[in-house]
């Protein structure tokens, strides 16, 4: 039970809640121990998880083969990628820990992201099980990240014969294109989309609001107060632009011309979700934001210049299982590190400054204003 409420809290985005429930636990088992690291590691507190390992350790618990996957899982979030193939080359030698699917995977992942292609190549022929249209799908999504497009084509046209109805892997070989600028290749990957009668613009974000969920499409114009979101949503992205945002078209899909696809950027759906939340809720309440896919680079730079406009935090979740908290020191920390810019790594700045207790407001007072306001209306 009090697991369960652990990774509730954890799962909101209250990662100190979820340590309080973690410490009022009389027995500490493993299973609590997992719970706590698996936690740390979405937040990306690496060294924290490391030290709950060590603890869980001499406390004389015997760390299993889930500790070492959220340990690994850990690593992987906070880009530690020599640390996380560290502990993955030690664990081929610890006694009674056996390796499975899930410990490559982590592994494949974390090289395929920090650029490591041709290394995560490697490990999928050379594991001892086959991988999964999943697994791919991440080094294809990585290879559009990182612009290798010889390398994503292969994959592609594997996933193509694999699951030929699968949309993501057409929009992650199109991405991939764009990125380049090749844009007769982008078009034709739609094409064959559109042959296929494949609807690619299957990506939906969501808030609550009080006890409803409001749900949004890309271009979607649905919601009975639509007309105000897009007005919200021009006037936040006039704001942005003044403050220094530059939409990013590479990761635009469509159209050759640079108006059109920064016109195609502006109504992403959690673009939309965000003008939703802030038209509905308290000027200064935090707004927590989900997506079904992988947040896209131009809408998580939209993201920062949306919280330092107007003065939000706010906690974006997509399916990579991540929490995002953004505000605006993420700019900052940009600037300082234009290279190094990663989430992970400005998340896992932002998660050990002193600004860690504004920007986690506890999930419970956050409902309760926005039950008030709800009620006040
Ligand atoms: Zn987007």
């Amino acid at each position: 039970m009090t697991n369960a409420l652990l990774t509730m809290y954890s799962d909101c985005g209250c990662i100190d809640d979820a340590w309080r429930v973690f410490n009022s636990n009389d027995v500490l088992d493993v299973i609590s121990y997992n719970s706590m690291i698996l936690a740390l590691g979405q937040h990306a507190r690496p060294k924290e998880a490391v030290e709950l390992f060590k603890r869980m350790k001499f406390s004389g618990l015997i760390p299993d083969e889930v500790t070492l996957l959220n340990l690994l899982s850990a690593f992987n979030h906070a880009g530690l990628i020599h640390e996380g193939l560290h502990l993955f080359d030690s664990m081929l030698d610890m006694e009674g820990i056996k390796l499975t699917y899930q410990h490559y995977a982590c592994v494949i992942d974390m090289l395929a992201r920090s650029g490591e292609i041709e290394e995560s190549m490697k490990t999928i022929k050379e594991m001892p099980f086959e991988a999964e249209t999943s697994l791919w799908r991440i080094v294809l999504g990585a290879c559009s990240k990182h612009g290798d497009i010889e390398t994503g084509i292969k994959i592609a046209e594997m996933l193509f014969e694999m699951e030929p109805y699968e949309p993501t892997n057409y929009i992650l070989l199109g991405n991939i294109c764009a990125r380049l600028g090749r844009w007769t290749e982008a078009e034709k990957v739609r094409s064959l989309m559109e042959k296929r009668g494949i609807d690619g613009d299957d990506a939906f974000s969501w808030i609550e609001m009080g006890q409803t969920t409001h749900r949004f499409g890309v271009d979607d114009r649905s919601h009975p107060i639509s007309e105000e979101i897009y007005r919200n949503l021009d006037r936040l992205i006039g704001s942005i632009k003044a403050a220094g945002y530059v939409p990013d078209t590479s990761f635009a899909t469509h159209s050759t011309e640079k108006d059109r696809r920064e016109e195609s950027l502006r109504y992403h759906c959690e673009k939309l979700a965000f003008a939703f939340g802030d038209l509905a809720s308290p000027s200064g309440d935090t707004l927590r934001i989900m997506k079904n896919l992988r947040v896209c680079g131009d809408c998580h730079s939209a993201y920062k210049y949306f919280s330092l406009v107007t003065g939000r935090k706010i906690v974006l979740r997509d399916n990579h299982s991540a929490i995002f908290v953004v505000a605006q020191k993420c700019l900052k920390l940009q600037a300082l590190h234009p290279q190094r810019f990663l989430y992970t790594k400005v998340f896992s700045s932002l998660m050990s400054s002193t600004l860690e207790q504004s920007i986690l407001q506890p999930y419970t007072q956050c409902k309760q204003s926005l039950e008030r306001r709800m009620r006040g209306k």
